[in-house]
């Protein structure tokens, strides 16, 4: 079933990231951490379906998304550039596994932190955030997604990692090992990570080199 909903905002969250709010269709459910997939009502668009992860709650009387955008290339994230508030986008089938488990590290790369900013506002509403842990990696400071709410809310416990620059108080390279390692403890059982394939493969070899099971490792790939 697809539902047909009104942009009522839409705005630049980072120079590449757009955040998107809709209306809420009364018949649409989703779990903190599911996505949907998304078109365009627009003369030839409609049927270019593209996923996206639902940054709102279910309880909001909004619809959020927070979308990375590629211009170079004339794709359906191009074509939202040109949308303003008013104009319609379908939302199609709701889907995805990731979801929460139990204290753990959040591993998110880029985009991939979506389904996370809906978790963690979720468990911040129960009272149950405390302890849990975000490593996200990013190229530069510019390309962070929301990092003052993670501050807010994280703390200490909110580690940035920067691949193409050098700044103070942030980790500089690829998330290791040795970085997820320095953040372990015994209270933290679950591994979530969410980012583009190639950094899931690698950050799941490491989880297997620290001694995590599978069962521990939750995942969704983007
Ligand atoms: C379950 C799920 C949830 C997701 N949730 C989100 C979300 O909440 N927010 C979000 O930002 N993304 C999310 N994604 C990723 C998102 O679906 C893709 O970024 C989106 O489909 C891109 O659509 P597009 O039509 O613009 O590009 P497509 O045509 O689908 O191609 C996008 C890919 O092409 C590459 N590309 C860029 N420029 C070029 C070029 N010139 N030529 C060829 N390739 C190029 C990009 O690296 C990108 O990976 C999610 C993905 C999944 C599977």
């Amino acid at each position: 079933m697809s539902n047909l909903v009104k942009i009522k905002k839409i705005e630049h969250l980072t120079h590449d990231v757009l955040r998107i709010v809709t209306e809420k269709p009364e018949s649409l459910n989703y779990q903190p951490g599911q996505a949907a997939d998304i078109s365009l009502n627009k003369e030839g668009w409609e049927q270019e379906l593209r996923a996206f992860t639902f940054v709102s709650l279910p309880g909001d009387d909004y619809v959020e998304f927070n979308i990375k955008v590629y211009p170079s290339h004339n794709g359906v994230t191009n074509q939202l550039l040109s949308l303003s508030a008013g104009n319609e986008l379908f939302i199609h089938d709701v889907f995805g596994d990731i979801a929460y488990k139990g204290k753990g590290i959040f591993i998110a790369g880029g985009a991939g932190i979506t389904p996370f900013i809906a978790i963690m506002k979720d468990l911040e509403k129960q009272n149950k955030l405390g302890g849990n842990k975000l490593i996200f990696a990013n190229k530069t400071k510019a390309d962070i997604i929301r990092e003052d709410d993670f501050r807010k809310l994280l703390g200490n416990n909110f580690i940035n990692i920067l691949s193409d620059e050098t700044r103070e108080g942030y980790s500089h390279g690829f998330v290791t090992a040795d970085l997820i390692k320095g953040q372990m403890n015994s209270d933290l059982n679950y591994f979530y990570i969410c980012g583009p394939d190639p950094m899931m493969e690698a950050i799941e070899k490491q989880l297997v080199t620290l001694g995590v099971s599978q069962e521990f490792i939750v995942r969704e790939g983007f």
